[in-house]
C-alpha cells in the first residue's frame, strides 16, 4: 500500500461484523477465565491484555498504523511527544551512561537531555549538527549507548543530514534516535536512510487538530543489539523482574525493543495515552497525508512571500530555494518539508514583539503544526529558560518568529502577515 492509504487502512483490519473504525477500548482492566491465563501475560508467554497501564487494544492499533507508516517492526504510543523522547533514550541509558545529541532540538527536549538526564546520572555531549564527522566524532565515549537528533529541527529547522549520523552512530555500535515530528513519515521516512529508531510528538500534524497530546516511539528492528551485547545488557542479558528471560532471545531484533519499552517503562511510568485520545489521533492520521500536503504548500508560499519582504531580516525554510538546508532537504524529503517558517524581523526584538501584536487570522500558541495557523517568538516563551549562549547554539535568534503555517487558503494566511508587518517600522 501506497503511504496516503496507509493512513486510512493501517493498523487495524475489521473482522466480520467488527467496527469499521478503530473502536474505543475505554475499560482500565480486562477479564480472564483462570489464573493461569493471566499468568502467562505476566510472564509475557503470552500477549494480550490485562491493565491498559501497560497495554490497550485501541492505543496499540494506532500504534500499528504509525509503525507502517514509519516502516518499522513495532512501536508504542505514550502520553506525550516528551515521554516518547525520554523512554527511546531511557530504555537504552542508563546512570553511568552517555548520550551524544543534535543540539538543534525542541527546547522541551533540550532540557530533558541536558538537565532531567544529566539529574539521573546520564551524561551527555551536544553537538553542532553542521560539524563534520570527524569533529562530530570526537563527542562518542566508551560509555555512548545512542545519538539523538530532529529530523527538522524546532523552532530553527536545521535539517539533519541522516546519513551521516547513522554512520558515525553505527561505528560506535549504538543506534540512531530520531524524532522525526516535523517531517512527518509522509515527508521523511528516517529508517530508509539508517536510522534505527524513531519518535514523534504526536500532538503535532499527526493528530493536528489541536486536540491531544501523545507521542509514539517507533522500532524499526534493523538494529543488531546482540552484536553489541556489553553496551546493552538490558536487552541482552536476563530481565529478572519478568523471570529471567532476555528479550532479544524471546522477542527478536525486530521485538525487544519495545516489549522492553512496555514491560519496563510503560509499567514503572505509565505514561499511557487514554484509549479516548488514542482514537482521536487516530482520525488525525486518516487525513495526514492531505494536510502535510496543505501545509507544505502554504508553507512555501509563505517563505516567498517573506523572503521578498523589505521588513524581514531573513527566512529559513527548508524547502526554499536557496535555504542553507535546501539540498539536504531535497535529498530527505523531495516531497516537502512542513509547514513551519523561521523568520526575523528587521528591528530586532522590539520590532518582532510589536509585528506579533498585529496579527489578527494566526493565533499565538505554544503550539505548531496544526490545522489553525499560530505564531511563537521562542525567545520570550519556549526557549526562555535558556541562556543567550544556549539559545545560539539551538538556533534561536532574539527578532526570531516561529510561523506554523495551518490549512487556511494561503492568500488569507498571506494577507495577516503583510497587514503585521506594515506595523514593523
Ligand atoms: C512538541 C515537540 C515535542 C514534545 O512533544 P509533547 O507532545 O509536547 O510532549 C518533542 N519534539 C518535537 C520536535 C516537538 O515539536
Amino acid at each position: 500500500m501506497k503511504i496516503d492509504t496507509k493512513c486510512i487502512e493501517g493498523g487495524y483490519t475489521p473482522k466480520n461484523g467488527e467496527p469499521r473504525l478503530i473502536p474505543i477500548i475505554q475499560s482500565t482492566t480486562f477479564k480472564y477465565d483462570t489464573s493461569e491465563d493471566m499468568g502467562k501475560l505476566f510472564d509475557l508467554d503470552a500477549s494480550g491484555y490485562f491493565y491498559t497501564r501497560l497495554q490497550n487494544p485501541t492505543n496499540d492499533y494506532v500504534a500499528a498504523k504509525i509503525c507502517e507508516l514509519e516502516g518499522g517492526s513495532a512501536a508504542i504510543l505514550t502520553s506525550s511527544g516528551q515521554a516518547a523522547n525520554f523512554f527511546a533514550i531511557f530504555n537504552i541509558a542508563n546512570a553511568g551512561d552517555h548520550v551524544v545529541a543534535s543540539a538543534a532540538i525542541y527546547g522541551g527536549t533540550f532540557n530533558l537531555i541536558n538537565v532531567t538526564l544529566r539529574k539521573m546520572g546520564i551524561d551527555v555531549t551536544l553537538v553542532n549538527p553542521d560539524d563534520d564527522e570527524e569533529t562530530i566524532e570526537k563527542a562518542f565515549k566508551p560509555n555512548t549507548k545512542c545519538v539523538f537528533g530532529e529530523t527538522i529541527a524546532n523552532p530553527s529547522l536545521k535539517v539533519f543530514d541522516i546519513e551521516k549520523f547513522a554512520k558515525l552512530a553505527h561505528k560506535h555500535g549504538v543506534p540512531l534516535i530520531m524524532d522525526n515530528t516535523f517531517a512527518t513519515p509522509i515527508n521523511c521516512r528516517p529508517f530508509e536512510f539508517g536510522c534505527d529508531i524513531v519518535t514523534h510528538s504526536t500532538t503535532k500534524y499527526m493528530d493536528g487538530h489541536d486536540a491531544t497530546v501523545g507521542g509514539v516511539v517507533v522500532d524499526s528492528g534493523k538494529f543488531d543489539w546482540m552484536a553489541h551485547k556489553d553496551k546493552f545488557p538490558g536487552l541482552c542479558t536476563p530481565d529478572e523482574s519478568y523471570h529471567g528471560i532476555t528479550y532479544v532471545e524471546k522477542f527478536g531484533q525486530a521485538g525487544a525493543f519495545i516489549t522492553k519499552c512496555t514491560a519496563q517503562l510503560q509499567r514503572d511510568f505509565g505514561c499511557t495515552p487514554s484509549p479516548m485520545n488514542a482514537y482521536l489521533l487516530n482520525l488525525g492520521l486518516e487525513s495526514l497525508a492531505l494536510r502535510v500536503k496543505r501545509h507544505c504548500e502554504n508553507g512555501l508560499a509563505v517563505a516567498e512571500f517573506l523572503a521578498s519582504h523589505p521588513s524581514v531580516a531573513w527566512v529559513d525554510y527548508p524547502g526554499l530555494k536557496g535555504d542553507k538546508y535546501y539540498d539536504l532537504a531535497q535529498k530527505y524529503m523531495p516531497n516537502g518539508t512542513c509547514g513551519v517558517v523561521s523568520f526575523g524581523v528587521k528591528g530586532g526584538r522590539k520590532a518582532a514583539e510589536e509585528f506579533m501584536k498585529h496579527l489578527n487570522l494566526a493565533i499565538i500558541a505554544t503550539h505548531v503544526a496544526d490545522a489553525h495557523s499560530c505564531v511563537l517568538h521562542p525567545a520570550s516563551s519556549t526557549h526562555r529558560q535558556l541562556s543567550d549562549e544556549e539559545l545560539v547554539a539551538c538556533g534561536v535568534s532574539p527578532e526570531g518568529i516561529r510561523f506554523s503555517c495551518g490549512i487556511e487558503n494561503k492568500d488569507d494566511i498571506i494577507a495577516d502577515l503583510a497587514n503585521a508587518l506594515s506595523f514593523v517600522k
